[in-house]
């Protein structure tokens, strides 16, 4: 028998279940790469569709574990040493986690995991885990790799067009019975024409361009690896050397690279001062990545006309983060990879990955991250033990 300990989200503030708004999501059957969707054996344990990324909702895992005779902890008490995770660790079998509402697995956590073998991300991006650690441990972390990805360039283009048309000021003045047609329309203007441009063209980001090209904007992107010359035939989009070369040109800006030690401020000072004034950036990759009082400087003096993404850091933020009132901005929580349609596949995910840790099959190599005491799979391409 195994302990899984699994960190979500709190519920609605109004109760669970929701009523819920639609009666069902359209089912996908693959990713843009040919990858195919989560395929667990068996039951779900919920409705495609559900609210299942919160802490009523479970996952859906509670049927399959208990009916395996497991034991399901469920919690989003995380924070501090009396907290229901810590209390939990030392027993713990396996751990899911968000990165919506993350368990930081920082090397204390795991060096107190005396019985942790899997730490499994219910999404994408394993950062709040402490990748070497869990490598010397001998743990296994494994994501559900493309589950969200298309959920989170979605995102990015409701951001861009959001931001540059000036929609959610112009909402708010509607909301206050507001008129005035001028104050809407002082700071919106068309994307058409505009320069779009992605640093990191990985999953989302070659996502978020394909979306933006029927926009008749002129694409752009920086990656360490070049695109194939037919996607960027497809994309009529042109390469930069480096991420300098992109901000200098491009009215928009999409943030889209991992979280590395290396990548971290990359949106520094020095990054904006070299960025066109008036440009618009977009970070639903890593808070991180961005100086936090960089980007607040940006917008006050206008470099930035305006920043726009859901992930920041810490998670969640303290609620005197500036980045919750600085001007010209369309934050929003953590949410871009977690709409329903997303939770049922990064649930149907997690699932898979437990029945094959269980059932000791190997685990699909793209969900792979850390395993056999370093970096496998979809890790070895796409993150590093620091
Ligand atoms: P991928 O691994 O598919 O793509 C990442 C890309 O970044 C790769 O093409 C990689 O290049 C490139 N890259 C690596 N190093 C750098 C660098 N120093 N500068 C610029 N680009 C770099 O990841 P995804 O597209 O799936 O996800 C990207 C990020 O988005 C994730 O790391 C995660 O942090 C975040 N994310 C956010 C979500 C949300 O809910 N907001 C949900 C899902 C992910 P190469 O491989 O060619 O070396």
């Amino acid at each position: 028998m195994a302990k899984v300990l699994c960190v979500l989200y709190p519920d609605p503030v109004t109760g669970y279940p929701p009523a819920y708004a639609r009666d069902d999501v359209p089912v996908i059957k693959g990713y843009p790469n040919g990858q195919t969707v989560p395929s667990p054996a068996g039951e779900l344990g919920f409705k495609p569709g559900e609210l299942i990324g919160c802490v009523s909702g479970e996952l859906g895992l509670r049927k399959y574990l208990e009916a395996n005779g497991h034991e399901l902890i469920v919690t989003s008490d995380k924070e501090g040493a009396d907290s229901v995770l810590d209390k939990h660790l030392p027993t713990a079998d396996v751990v899911i986690s968000q990165p919506f509402w993350p368990a930081y697995l920082t090397a204390e956590r795991i060096a107190k995991a005396k019985n942790l073998k899997l730490a499994i991300t219910a999404g994408i991006g394993s950062d709040h885990v402490d990748l070497k650690a869990a490598s010397e441990h001998g743990l296994t972390v494994a994501e559900v790799t493309f589950s969200n990805s298309i959920s989170v360039a979605e995102h990015v283009v409701m951001m861009v067009l959001s931001l540059v048309r000036n929609y959610l000021p112009s909402h708010q003045i509607a909301n206050n019975g507001g008129w005035n047609i001028a104050d809407c329309v002082s700071r919106s203007y068309d994307v058409e024409g505009m320069h779009f441009g992605t640093i990191a063209a990985g999953r989302i980001g070659l996502a978020v361009l394909r979306r933006m090209k029927p926009f008749d904007v002129h694409l752009h992107y920086y990656d360490p690896h070049r695109l194939s010359p037919e996607i960027e035939k497809e994309l009529n989009a042109t390469f930069h050397e480096t991420p300098e070369s992109l901000v200098k040109v491009c009215d928009v800006i999409n943030l889209q690279t991992p979280l590395y030690p290396s990548t971290q401020g990359m949106f520094d000072d020095k990054m904006f001062a070299l960025v066109k004034r008036g440009a618009y950036l977009i970070n639903t990759a890593r808070g991180a990545l961005c100086d936090r009082d960089a980007v607040v400087r940006a917008l006050e003096s206008g470099q930035l006309a305006g920043y726009a993404g859901d992930v920041w850091f810490p998670q969640p933020a303290p609620i005197d983060h500036p980045w919750r009132r600085m001007p010209n901005q369309g934050m929003t929580p953590h949410v871009s990879g977690t709409s329903l349609s997303a939770q049922a596949r990064y649930a149907a995910g997690t699932l898979e990955i437990l029945q094959n840790f269980f059932e000791k099959k190997p685990i699909r190599p793209e969900y792979l991250i850390v395993d056999g005491g370093n970096l496998a799979g979809t890790g070895a391409a796409s993150y590093k033990l620091t």
